[in-house]
């Protein structure tokens, strides 16, 4: 049985949902902050998954979480992700993030269970230096979130020289799209991300879009990122597995695609697939909005055997597909 943490949130209902479109046997653990007990729901119409409420500071939910079921690995998405909110109250990411999965890898030591598949980003490289970003980029966070990511990192390290706990660490650039099928998506409140924040802009009662900075070093002046499809993303999480399951290392990789959009070339695809004229807004520069941001893949798919399918634009359709039925079922 596969434990994934936070899997009722927006990355980890995704690769639920391919553990088990694939047959796996999933059991999830997310205190429903942030995800959504509706996505569960959905999620249970396609296989064998265990929904467990709890929470990663209470050791007596881990400790029964642990000892209830039969857990071979896990995947750990629960976290706290805004990187605003984590500048304006460090505390409550700190204590989330770094102090819930310190308690997460002891119940796994405690209970021998060896691999962990985690959740981190590229905000743990902080300002570029260079770009395409590769694995062996300074990781220097600019902000207490990507600093949480980057602690847990190195605590992983520690625990795999000293008690062999295994980990691949994920690194993601900016995870767009839903599922194909739109039984699940993106479904954060507030939301603070680009697309779903421009497709939001085309229903009664959204707000304008706000565009964040057209004063860039960038070939339109907006700045540039790596937008990856969270199906895409989800099945990296599958190979990371089965590295771990077949005896492979500690390791760490970038998902991306290897190629960068601007915001205005998003936003341009985004009136493509609506066939709408979206009102816009340019406002000044975001805080901490690094100009480009791009992965350099070559690692995942030389060791992993991971290729990324989809396209931004496949990526913005089901975004929107999505959206639409959330927005129904918001009303
Ligand atoms: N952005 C924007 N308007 C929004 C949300 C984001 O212009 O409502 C810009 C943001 O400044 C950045 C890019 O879109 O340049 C991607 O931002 P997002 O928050 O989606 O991801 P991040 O790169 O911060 O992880």
């Amino acid at each position: 049985m596969i434990l994934v943490t936070g899997g009722a949130g927006y990355i980890g209902s995704h690769c639920v949902m391919a553990l088990l479109e694939k047959g796996f046997e999933v059991i999830i653990f997310d205190n429903l902050s942030t995800g959504h007990i509706e996505t569960v729901q959905t999620l249970q119409n396609y296989g064998n998954l265990r929904f467990v409420q709890g929470d990663l500071l209470n050791q007596c939910d881990l400790k029964s979480l642990f000892e209830q079921n039969n857990i071979d690995a896990v995947i750990h998405f629960a976290a706290f992700s805004q990187v605003a909110e984590s500048v304006k109250n460090p505390k409550k990411y700190y204590i989330n993030n770094v102090v819930g999965t310190l308690n997460l890898l002891n119940a796994m030591l405690d209970h021998n269970v060896k691999n962990i598949v985690f959740s981190s980003t590229a905000a743990t490289y902080g300002e570029p230096v260079y770009t395409p970003i590769d694995e062996k980029h300074p990781q220097n966070p600019i902000n207490p979130y990507g600093q949480t990511k980057l602690t847990i990192e190195k605590i992983m390290d520690d625990y795999n020289k000293a008690y062999s706990l295994k980990s691949v660490r994920l690194r993601y650039f900016n995870v767009a799209g839903a599922d194909s099928k739109s039984r699940i998506g993106e479904w954060h409140d507030p939301e603070t991300h680009l697309i779903p924040n421009i497709l939001k802009s085309t229903f009664s009662g959204g707000k304008t879009f706000q565009m964040f900075g057209d004063d860039y070093n960038t070939k339109d002046g907006t700045c540039v990122r790596d937008y990856i499809n969270v199906e895409d993303l989800a099945n990296a999480h599958l190979l990371a597995l089965k590295y771990l399951e077949n005896g492979g290392e500690t390791n760490y990789f970038n998902l991306g695609t290897n190629e960068g959009n601007t915001v205005k070339e998003v936003f341009a695809l985004c009136e493509k697939v609506t066939n709408r004229e979206i009102p816009i807004e340019i406002k000044p520069r975001r805080q901490g909005d690094p100009a480009v941001l791009v992965a350099d893949n070559k690692k995942a798919k030389e060791v992993l055997g991971w290729q990324p399918e989809k396209t931004l634009e496949n990526s913005i359709q089901s975004a929107y597909d999505w959206e639409k039925i959330l927005q129904n079922r918001l009303k």
